[in-house]
């Protein structure tokens, strides 16, 4: 599959891209300015707005170019004892500050204007062990594949290349086999934590247990996470289909995606993928792609049958490894400026229909926005896959019920800041009035995944009242000073 192919089938081709140049660097706040000096005298390397590579790291290696902001410094950390420092500085000069993983996140997640920016690329150790994997927060997914596959293994965790390790496995993960083997955050057996007064802990199943838990879907609530060991697989080969849909074929596509949803086996095979629908608002042409893996060598995959039957464009079965399925998936960094919404609903393949054309026909009010890029993707959470949790004597946050879901969300690129708020309206009103038909028809589910919603929405709302509660306290007794509410800036925060 070549990279071009892999780009379109992603949505992500052909969305015109604007470069920001971060002229306007905002003044530091006090805090941050008293963080930033005491870092560059106690560490190499801080980085400051006249330093060359100031752009690279504010800017350059955000997904969203919404992502870029203007910190007064940025710090890479090298090590877990330099992050411990780092938060006893923060706490003493009351700076605020954000963490950069993978910077796959939206907007307003991981970036700060005039605070302190941790950004995590230099804690990249891996370490392969017989049946787990040690690694820093510094690293991407396919860092993850790439160095188990010598060892014919693999770890539960992103789709695409790129994403990071953290960000993902701290809110969930949505990955192929997630029938078989839960979500990412239920295969991570350990995390080392930097807490808000800067004290270092090894959460586990047996150690600061109710940490443990909080730390399966509780994002970034609770302190910096400088290692994950992760669950592996043995799965030396995968088997793989990547499928096109012309337009036609599309009430078929998404009536496969919700059958793939309503599978509820007791041994199930582990099986998955990413389907989305790509609409060009300006040549009316709609096409949907499925790309699918499958554990083991039998070619076609079995599990996509229903997708095989569908008249395709393209269709091409291979047989491979995780690593090489990742190498072309790429997300491109800085390709545009970037909108999701999500909603979640039961399986019903004619009301998922009628939302795909709903969106279809909405996309034409917003048709003159420059380098407009509207995807309608679904995630699907099965059945078996809530019920790893429900088993495993660890649950998560979530607490899912083990019955098919399916996650609609649209994702909408555009070029220009001038279109931010028209964007965010348009999205946002889409996605709640198709919501509402939904609760009407008694088919919607308050579940909101924190990688598929946009900034305006709050997925804490639909996680149940007691695990919110429960997280809550665990929140007071590892962050009594509230650090990584007050001041740690971004993403989903857990209310008060
Ligand atoms: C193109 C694309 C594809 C995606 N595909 C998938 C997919 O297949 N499956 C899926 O589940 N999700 C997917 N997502 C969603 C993705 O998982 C989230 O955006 C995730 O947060 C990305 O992790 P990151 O480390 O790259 O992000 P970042 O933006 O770096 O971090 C995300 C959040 O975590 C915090 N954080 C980062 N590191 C740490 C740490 N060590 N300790 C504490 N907090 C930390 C950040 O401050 C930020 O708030 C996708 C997103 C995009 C844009």
């Amino acid at each position: 599959m070549n990279l071009f192919l892999s780009l379109s089938l992603l949505g992500l081709a052909t969305a015109s891209s604007s470069s920001n140049s971060l002229t306007d660097v905002v003044t530091p706040q006090k805090g941050a300015s008293c963080a930033c000096k005491r870092l560059s005298r106690t560490f190499d390397g801080v980085i400051f707005p006249k330093n060359a590579s100031y752009t690279e790291q504010a800017a350059d290696k955000y997904w969203d170019i919404r992502a870029d902001l203007s910190p007064a410094c940025v710090f890479l950390p090298a090590s877990a004892d330099e992050v411990s420092k780092a938060m006893s500085l923060f706490n003493s000069c009351n700076a605020q500050f954000a963490v950069r993983g993978g910077g796959h996140m939206n907007a307003r997640s991981n970036n700060i204007d005039g605070g302190v920016l941790v950004a995590l690329e230099k804690l990249n150790d891996i370490q392969v062990k017989k049946d787990t994997v040690e690694v820093g927060p510094g690293l991407t997914w396919y860092d993850v594949y790439s160095a188990l596959e010598p060892h014919g293994r693999v770890a539960i965790g992103g789709r695409l290349k790129t994403i990071g390790v953290p960000g993902l496995s701290l809110i969930g993960g949505f990955h192929y086999f997630n029938s078989k083997y839960g979500y990412a955050m239920d295969n991570v057996v350990s995390y080392d934590v930097v807490l808000g007064n800067g004290t270092q802990i090894t959460a586990t199943k047996s150690s600061h247990k109710d940490l443990f838990w909080a730390l399966k879907g509780g994002a970034n609530n609770y302190g910096l996470v400088t290692k994950f060991t992760l669950r592996t697989y043995d799965m030396p080969k995968v088997s793989t289909t990547i499928q096109v849909y012309n337009e036609s074929g599309i009430p078929d596509f998404l009536n496969a995606v919700c059958d793939m949803a309503l599978l509820d086996e007791k041994d199930p095979i582990a099986a998955g993928m990413v389907a989305s629908v790509q609409y060009n608002a300006t040549t009316k042409v709609t096409s949907a792609s499925v790309l699918g893996v499958q554990e083991g060598i039998s070619k076609p995959p079995s599990r996509f049958a229903n997708f095989s039957a569908i008249p395709a464009t393209t269709r091409i079965n291979n047989v491979t490894t995780m690593k090489q399925w990742a190498t072309d998936l790429d997300s491109p960094k800085q390709m545009f400026r970037v909108m999701f919404s999500h909603k979640t609903m039961k399986p019903d393949a004619e009301v998922l229909v009628s939302i795909y054309k709903a969106w279809k026909d909405a996309v034409d009010q917003i048709a003159d926005v420059e380098g407009l890029y509207p995807t309608f993707v679904t995630n699907v959470a099965s059945a078996p896959a809530a019920r790893v949790a429900l088993t495993n004597g660890v649950g998560n946050v979530w607490g899912l019920e083990d019955t098919g879901h399916i996650l609609w969300q649209f994702s909408t690129g555009w070029a220009l800041a001038q279109d931010d708020l028209r964007i965010e309206a348009w999205s946002r009103q889409l996605a709640e009035s198709l919501h509402a038909i939904n609760v009407e028809k008694g088919i919607a589910s308050e579940f909101v995944y924190m990688g598929d919603a946009g900034e305006w929405q709050d997925p804490f709302a639909g996680i149940p009242k007691e695990n919110v509660a429960r997280m809550k306290e665990i929140r007071s007794s590892y962050d009594p000073e509230g650090v990584f509410s007050r001041l740690n800036w971004g993403g989903f925060k857990l209310g008060l």
